[in-house]
């Protein structure tokens, strides 16, 4: 298998499970209980907060473990709207995530007015689209840092000193820049940002939300008074030293991350572009994650493709995992080029570290010739 499909999940890696492994076998205490056996683990649970809080640059006490990011996602809408219930306006993006679109919809159902900024033809938004759209109503702009099907990067340090100049609460979706670009909450004003551990050889079933000290909370899963009463629910030890272990190694591979993995992504995408008539790269040229690319395939249908490349035992994608088994094209690539049927034939491939240009050269020769057979 050639795995190509990263943005969609990964791996979890021998370190993270071996890390995790005591907790799924002799340490399985529960964090809240009185006696040592349990409450130790809270020290457990502490030093992997503290590992996420290390990746961010944030204080630990600001890191809240979830079950994965469309909860943070969801958290950090119900938080900042609990807090503003006179402000009845949301500002997003029409590239955002299902977890977010789709929240956002069903608030609009609730009276909530939603403005979904535009993005041009490389996926990009323009700041002074989102200063316009500010007004004395709204209560959140949630916009994401990197684009989970085009890996286009979004000026977040521009729009977290707009959103702070007008006063405004900002979320960030950050699900697909982490351990992939460097993120530093000393620098970036965000209030809140959704974390998703299994984007970064985590398992999956765990997430986190970054709530900046003082921004306001009110829980969405209320229960007892775990994560000091911000999420009820006993914690799940095991997931929660995976994320912390995996954060611990995304930062030291952090550096390296570009150099890794860029090569082979532009040898990916060259090498398409370059030798198969009729495709079109979605997203900005530069402003994007270096794993990413997302590309159409002008007249062939990204399923048949998909299906061949299946066959061929190559993983990759039409554009959401959450969104894989719809019907509907994607909203993205519609956001961007609502012009062209480029949304049902677009495939995303992103890569990791571990993918080789040997992958990549046998990959290009089973795309060159899926796309022939499914021409004639
Ligand atoms: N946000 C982005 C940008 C994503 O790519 C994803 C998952 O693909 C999510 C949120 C939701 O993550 P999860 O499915 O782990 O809740």
């Amino acid at each position: 298998m050639i795995y190509l499909d990263h943005n969609a999940t990964t791996s979890v890696s021998p370190e993270v499970l071996e890390a995790m492994m005591p907790y799924l076998t002799t340490e399985w205490g529960n964090p809240s209980s009185s006696y040592e056996f349990g409450s130790k683990l809270k020290m457990a649970v502490e030093k992997a907060r503290n590992q996420v809080a290390q990746l961010l640059g944030a204080n630990s006490r600001e890191i809240l473990f979830t079950s994965c990011a469309t909860e943070s996602n969801n958290t950090a809408f119900h938080a900042s709207l609990k807090a503003n219930p006179a402000k009845r306006h949301i500002i997003t993006s029409g590239v955002e995530h299902s977890s977010v679109i789709n929240d956002c919809m069903a608030l609009e159902k609730e009276g909530y007015k939603v403005t979904y900024l535009p993005v041009d033809r490389d996926g990009l938004l323009k700041i002074v689209d989102l200063e316009t759209a500010i007004t004395t109503e709204t209560a959140i702009v949630s916009l994401m840092w990197a684009n989970n099907e085009t890996g286009v990067v979004f000026p977040i340090s521009d729009i977290a000193q707009v959103c702070k100049a007008r006063g405004v609460l900002f979320h960030c979706d950050a699900v697909q820049a982490v351990g992939k670009i460097e993120i530093d909450l000393g620098k970036i004003q965000a209030d809140y940002l959704s974390v998703a551990g299994h984007k970064f050889n985590a398992p999956k079933g765990v997430g986190a939300l970054f709530v900046r000290n003082k921004a306001p909370f009110s829980p969405l899963i209320r229960g007892g008074h775990q994560e000091r009463g911000r999420r009820g629910g006993t914690e799940s030890v095991p997931l929660i030293v995976g994320v912390g272990k995996a954060a611990e190694l995304a930062r030291k591979k952090l550096l390296k991350y570009d150099v890794n993995v860029r090569p082979t992504r532009d040898a990916l995408e060259n090498g398409i572009l370059r030798s198969i008539p009729n495709t079109e790269l979605n997203g900005h040229s530069t402003q994007r994650l270096a794993n990413t690319t997302s590309i159409t395939f002008h007249g062939i249908e990204a399923e048949s493709l998909l299906l061949l490349l299946n066959r061929y035992g190559i993983c990759a994608s039409s554009g959401s995992a959450c969104l894989a088994d719809s019907e509907e094209p994607s909203h993205v690539i519609k956001a961007m080029k609502p012009d062209n049927g480029a949304s049902r034939q677009t495939v995303r491939f992103s890569l990791g570290t571990d993918n080789t240009l040997i992958d990549i050269n046998a990959v290009l020769n089973k795309i060159r010739s899926a796309v022939q057979s499914l021409k004639c």
